[in-house]
């Protein structure tokens, strides 16, 4: 006799298109309903893609048609727009209320830098002469390092009474990070839909406030969190940090196509570690090899929006808890320059 259990393990062989994780764990299987080995399946997704929902609905017929002895199997798909909004202007506007603009940076890797750019980026921002209002929201479950760079590592966030977290605020910018959950040693065992659900309690159960932008700090790669997200909240537009190396640049191609495939515009690529300028003769080093981003940029179409030179004031304003964008050095005034650029390409 075929149980719910046979069908679930069925769909959890059906992963999203573009993504390694299946359709079970992201929560989007509603109902099962089993009369005999009869089947109807609920699925439920936001995407204004039709090749998607045409393409779960096919594997996930294939997949339990396979199972010995089944019947008449019917997938039925309930499509939602991607959450949205558009303003009188035409512009979108982000689906967190009070929120105008949120800005996604990624990275195909770790360890390039993603969110030593991203606390830089929010800082920068919120320097701008209109006084922005900035949020950054730390995606990363498994490495939240934004508490360490905005010196909040002890930092708790209390909850107002209908239980919305209250988010830390440094230097300016509210602050929310799973780093305020953790006890220092505790390992961050997260995984599957408990990480949906806690990126969610980030997006939409973190009293923002009025923003101009919110940051997501995502984690490195293509996986669950970043489609979590992406169905969670219209992000308006993607960075993507990358380092001149072959081996970063073919990671950064593939969170570019990633952000396709949820129709998220990327904003442009930012060069991390592109080279380092010596103090004592001031000749550039181009230590990770030279001009990758730019011939990354050009080859997927999108411009190349910062160059971030190797050193050791970025180095130690992350870890002082002063991000380096805070100061006037020449980085300081690059991740100025990448603040204009963001805010032009959104306006
Ligand atoms: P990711 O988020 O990609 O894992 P991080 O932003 O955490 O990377 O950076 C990893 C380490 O590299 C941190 O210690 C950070 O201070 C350092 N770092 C990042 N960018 C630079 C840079 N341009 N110059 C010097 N150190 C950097």
């Amino acid at each position: 006799m075929i149980n719910d259990k046979d069908i679930l393990s069925a769909l959890e062989k059906v992963n999203y298109p573009g993504f390694s994780r299946n359709i079970v764990s992201f929560g989007l299987v509603k109902s099962i309903s089993l009369d005999e080995n009869d089947v109807e399946v609920l699925i439920e997704l936001a995407t204004k893609d039709p090749a998607i929902p045409q393409k779960i609905h096919n594997d996930s017929q294939e997949s339990i048609n396979s199972i010995p002895g089944i019947g008449n199997v019917k997938i039925n798909l309930e499509i939602k727009n991607p959450p949205e909004q558009v303003n009188e202007n035409g512009i979108g506007q982000s689906s967190l209320p009070g929120v105008k603009n949120i800005i996604a940076v990624a990275s195909g890797k770790g360890g390039v830098g993603k969110s030593t750019v991203a606390a830089n980026i929010a800082v920068a921002l919120s320097q701008t002469d209109n006084n922005l209002n900035v949020g950054l929201c730390d995606c990363d479950l498994y490495g939240p390092s934004i508490p360490l760079m905005f010196g909040q590592e002890s930092a708790r966030p209390m909850a107002t009474d209908e239980n919305e977290i209250i988010p830390i605020e440094a230097h300016g910018i509210k602050l929310m990070s799973m780093g305020f959950l953790l006890d220092d040693n505790s390992p961050v065992i997260v995984r599957g839909p408990l990480a949906t659900r806690y990126t969610q309690q980030f997006l939409k159960g973190c009293m923002w406030g009025e923003l101009d932008y919110l940051i997501l700090d995502l984690p490195p790669g293509t996986g669950d969190i970043q489609l979590t997200i992406a169905q969670s909240v219209s992000v308006d537009g993607a960075v993507i940090v990358t380092t001149p190396q072959e081996m970063a640049l073919i990671d950064a191609r593939k969170a570019t196509s990633m952000f396709a495939k949820v129709n998220v515009p990327i904003i442009g690529i930012i060069e991390n570690m592109s080279y380092f300028q010596c103090p004592s003769d001031g000749e550039k080093y181009p230590i990770f090899g030279e001009g990758g981003g730019e011939r990354e940029a050009a080859r997927l179409g999108v411009p190349l929006i910062g160059q971030i030179p190797i050193e050791m004031p970025t180095r130690e304003a992350g870890d002082s808890g002063h991000p380096v964008a805070l100061g006037d050095s020449i980085t300081a005034k690059e991740f100025k320059n990448i603040a204009d650029k963001i805010i032009s390409s959104l306006s």
